[in-house]
């Protein structure tokens, strides 16, 4: 057996999960909405199902999504080639391991940045590099600038830079972008952008570091339908990237998945035509939702950390926590107040120094009377 694999514990998600159906709890946990996608895209894939799309898709997509994925890129100004600089992958979570393989091999150095999403660490040590973890300084999830900077050395292949932020909710800005590609530039590596939250930001607007000089052809930027469709369970994601680094991430994928559904596809690049006004009610609604979470959670005597974008916000439970550290505390709240969430030291290296303790991710991407009932259960406990 692999002693790595095999070393890894389930996924906080999964464990956090089972504790909330165990309980009965409101699970404000794993980050999934509690009200389907649009309902033009579900019909788009039961027609394309009942049409017979049930054979394998072309290994790059479909033609039709891949030009659709290559139009939403101009409302970032990016002139994108749907034949030769867009992928289609089976979620955000194959691209990211496919990207990473693309650039990186064994003895390579990548940069990331804690807290940071579960699946980084784990495929970056499968594939034998080493990561250099930079840490975000909480209560404003600041970025030190000599921090990054000493990260990147003659090892350094690549740098992963997820914006908005998975548990942070934090959302890059152009200066702290300008920063990170001055340092992709001067060190010659690439750059993979998890980039799954790009239509759920609140009041800033989403960068792509794409965008920025020179990083054109040094970036890989991921998306994820499961996340600007509201429809976690497809596990459709797209990489778009210069042609040489496409063909290479196209590699990857043909050994991991080969083809995703061509049903899902048809009915994403659906999605993706749908006009400006469904991404803003998008991101209108989930900023209501966090703003009841947040203001709430503020008013129970956990203080909220800045969360600009993504479906997350983070609470500090020191008040409350008597002492307990983020785990335990969440291991206590699914089974007496009835609501789980996910401890913040569970987005750390389990190998480097001591995580924050005291820190709580809360996902918002729920129905209004679900976040008030999470509330009221808090507030029972407090
Ligand atoms: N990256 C981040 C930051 C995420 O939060 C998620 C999903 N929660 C993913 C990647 C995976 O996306 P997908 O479901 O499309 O694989
Ligand atoms: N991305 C989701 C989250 O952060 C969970 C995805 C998963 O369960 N793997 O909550």
């Amino acid at each position: 057996p692999n002693a790595f694999l095999a070393s890894l514990p389930t996924t906080i998600f999964t464990v956090m999960s089972q504790l909330a159906a165990e309980h009965d709890a409101i699970n404000l946990g794993q980050g999934f909405p509690d009200t389907e996608g649009p309902g033009l895209l579900i019909d788009a894939a039961v027609e394309a199902l009942r049409d017979y799309r049930n054979q394998y898709a072309p290994l790059m997509g479909l033609p039709e999504l891949r030009q659709a994925v290559a139009r939403s890129n101009r409302r970032y100004g990016l002139d994108v080639d749907p034949a030769r600089e867009v992928l289609v992958t089976s979620g955000a979570t194959e691209a990211i391991a496919a990207c990473l393989m693309a650039v990186v091999e064994s003895g390579d150095e990548v940069v990331l940045i804690e807290p940071l999403y579960d699946t980084y660490l784990p495929v970056l040590r499968m594939i034998g590099a080493t990561a250099r973890c930079v840490r975000l300084h909480p209560p404003e999830w600041r970025l030190d600038p000599d921090e990054l900077r000493a990260a990147f050395g003659p090892r350094t292949k690549a740098i992963l830079v997820n914006s908005p932020m998975n548990p942070a909710g934090k959302v890059f800005s152009r200066e702290e972008l300008e920063l990170i590609a001055g340092l992709v530039r001067e060190h010659d590596v690439f750059a993979i952008c998890d980039e799954v939250y790009e239509h759920l930001t609140f009041d800033v607007p989403h960068i792509p570091l794409m965008t920025l000089p020179d990083m054109r052809d040094r970036c890989m930027r991921i998306g994820s339908a499961g996340k600007s469709f509201s429809l976690t369970g497809w596990k459709v994601g797209y990489v778009t990237a210069s042609a040489a680094l496409t063909a290479l991430v196209a590699k990857a994928h043909q050994l991991l998945v080969f083809a995703t559904p061509p049903n899902l596809q048809r009915a994403v690049a659906v999605g993706l035509s749908m006009d400006e006004s469904y991404f803003r009610e998008l991101a209108e609604g989930m900023k209501m939702r966090r703003d009841l979470l947040a203001h709430g959670l503020h008013a129970l005597g956990f203080p909220t950390l800045p969360a600009d974008g993504s479906y997350f916000v983070v609470a500090d439970i020191r008040q409350h926590a008597a002492g307990r550290d983020d785990v335990t505390f969440c291991r206590d709240m699914v089974r007496e107040a009835r609501v789980a969430a996910i401890p913040v030291s569970a987005f750390y290296d389990p190998e480097g120094p001591p995580p924050p303790r005291h820190l709580v991710r809360f996902a918002f991407c729920k129905k209004p009377e679900v976040l008030r009932a999470a509330l009221d259960r808090l507030r029972a406990l407090c």
